[in-house]
């Protein structure tokens, strides 16, 4: 089997890969939509909320916006041993969000969340997305928690698109598009890793189901 990187720029990522069936290249391409845990704004704890949305338009708006994940200190909730239901310093990042419009109309944008725990990595993927208009005398307040998660568990997770094609002589070209939660190249390797765990396990319970019988010439 033989990957070459044709592209990278960052943002999204071509692989050709040779020799690779097709059946492991689109597992990958599957582990990659549905199994690389980002990070996503979970659960909302709203303090005070006047303005013209409710909270639960307001708590579902943030939950889409992306994180920059950070995979190296962060562990997914399920995962986690600390047993605590809001998480711990390695299952949750922490945020607030406080706006006040006073004499004019304010829109509050995802800059404006504040990170209150966690590290420096972990932040919206831009600080562009609106999240609501305020009116003079209405204002809100929240706290936030992001948590990583999965495709599979709610399209919010989702990393990226990817697909894959039949590129010249026999190869296929594996594309990527990160939506920022992570670098293209780390989510295709973080999906080989996952899919190559998975496969192991599969591998210890048939053992295990098979015993001496799977062992017979
Ligand atoms: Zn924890």
């Amino acid at each position: 089997m033989e990957a070459r990187v044709l592209r990278d720029d960052g943002k999204s990522i071509e692989l050709e890969l040779k020799g690779v069936p097709l059946s492991i290249a689109n597992a990958i391409r599957r582990h990659l939509i549905n199994e690389v845990p980002t990070m996503a704004v979970e659960e909302v704890m709203v303090i005070e909320n006047s303005s013209s949305v409710y909270n639960e338009v307001l708590a579902h708006r943030i939950s889409l916006i992306p994180f920059k994940t950070d995979l190296d200190n962060f562990v997914l909730p399920e995962e986690c041993d600390c047993g605590n239901r809001l998480g711990c310093d390695r299952c949750v990042v922490r945020f607030s969000l406080r706006a006040k419009a006073v004499s004019e109309v304010v829109t509050v944008y995802s800059r404006d969340l504040v990170r209150e725990t966690g590290t420096e990595v972990v932040e919206p993927v831009s600080g562009d997305f609106p999240i609501v208009k305020l009116a003079p005398g209405q204002a809100i307040e929240m706290e936030l928690y992001v948590r990583l998660g999965t495709g599979k568990k709610h399209a919010k997770w989702i990393p990226g698109i990817a697909t894959l094609y039949d590129g010249p002589d026999g190869s296929r070209t594996l594309y990527f598009e990160s939506f920022g939660f992570l670098p293209p190249a780390r989510a295709v390797l973080e999906a080989a890793k996952i899919f190559e765990k998975r496969t192991g396990e599969l591998e210890r319970v048939l053992m295990e189901a098979l015993g001496d019988a799977g062992k017979e010439a």
